[in-house]
């Protein structure tokens, strides 16, 4: 179905099907795809972008829902925060459930797509870092019925792009069947974008701990030590609980590998032996975002081992 949109005189098409909007798109290379518009027409309304055509996906159903699928959730990109934070879907995949909640006011969580949000890639999209931590992949669909598959944290790495006419079907998610969190501080009251954000999976199966800290770098940082070292403290086989000096001993190893301290500069002074574990030269905004980061590790964590 095509339309024109009378303000703008740009193509509107309203595939049903993904290999439609993928011919679509490939009909009409200066068009774009849109979801629940968020954050694309924020950039048109401002002037940043003038697609000469847009792609809605919302007539395409195959990709509202999610299905199971070898022991992994298939998820629709088109999928909204709305729907990501009902109880139903909690119980699936609790951290993405917690993060859709936090995405924004009830207005963009209504419209906001996950294939939107992963497509952005903003430093404080939500879902990013629970992806990450849950090292989901994408399925892409392409021209002719071509279909691949890419790690998201390669698409948000900048390691692996969209193809032309390319357009994210689902994302596939394991279920790890085992507590998971997400926390993100927004430095007010009420919805607003993360300032910091982490999540925390266990993954039982594979006796590991992951961690990914939002906001606070162009993609979520992984820190792969803090992660390796607090999953060996846990007692798989037993009740999993960890004192919460470990916890916070987390945080900090967390925190500081994902806001290192900067390199010494040439000349200053060797530290003094047995100094506070804060490095004097750390900026108080750049120490208020590690303190920030380091709460939220700590208590994600507690949280999920609680
Ligand atoms: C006031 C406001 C507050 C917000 N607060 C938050 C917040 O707290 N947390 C947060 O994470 N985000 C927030 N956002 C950002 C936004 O709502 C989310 O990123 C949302 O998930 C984007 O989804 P969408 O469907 O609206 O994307 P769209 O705007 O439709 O598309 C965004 C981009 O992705 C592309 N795209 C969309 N779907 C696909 C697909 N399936 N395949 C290929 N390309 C695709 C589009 O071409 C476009 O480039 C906020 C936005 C606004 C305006």
């Amino acid at each position: 179905m095509t339309t024109h949109a009378a303000q703008t005189a740009q193509t509107v098409t309203l595939p049903v099907s993904l290999d439609e909007a993928v011919a679509a798109l490939a009909a009409m290379p200066a068009a774009v795809p849109v979801a629940g518009g968020t954050d694309l027409m924020t950039a048109v309304n401002s002037g940043l972008l003038r697609p000469a055509g847009l792609v809605g996906l919302g007539r395409i159903s195959e990709i509202r829902g999610w299905q199971y699928q070898d022991g992994h959730a298939l998820l629709g990109a088109g999928l909204t925060h709305a729907r990501m934070g009902r109880p139903d879907f909690a119980a699936l995949i609790p951290a993405l459930a917690a993060a859709a909640r936090a995405a924004g006011p009830p207005q963009i969580r209504n419209a906001g797509t996950l294939g939107g949000n992963i497509v952005t890639a903003a430093p404080t999209g939500d879902a990013l870092p629970v992806l990450a931590a849950l090292e989901a992949t994408l399925i892409i669909a392409g021209p002719g019925g071509a279909r691949r598959e890419i790690p998201v944290s390669h698409l948000l790495a900048g390691m692996e792009m969209l193809r032309p006419s390319e357009i994210v079907g689902f994302v596939r998610v394991p279920l790890l069947h085992a507590p998971q969190t997400f926390l993100k501080a927004t430095g007010r009251t009420g919805p607003g974008r993360a300032t910091a954000s982490a999540a925390v999976v266990l993954d039982p199966a594979r006796r590991e701990v992951r961690c990914a800290v939002g906001a606070v770098a162009p993609m979520p940082l992984r820190p792969l030590e803090a992660e390796r070292w607090v999953a060996g403290l846990i007692d798989w086989d037993g009740d999993r609980g960890l004192p919460p000096e470990a916890c916070a001993a987390f945080g900090e190893y967390v925190a500081a590998a994902c806001i290192p301290d900067p390199p010494p500069e040439m000349g200053s002074p060797m530290p003094e032996a047995g100094g506070g574990a804060e490095p004097a030269a750390l900026p108080p905004a750049v120490l208020h975002l590690r303190r920030t980061v380091a709460a939220l590790a700590r208590r994600a964590l507690g949280r999920a081992l609680a």
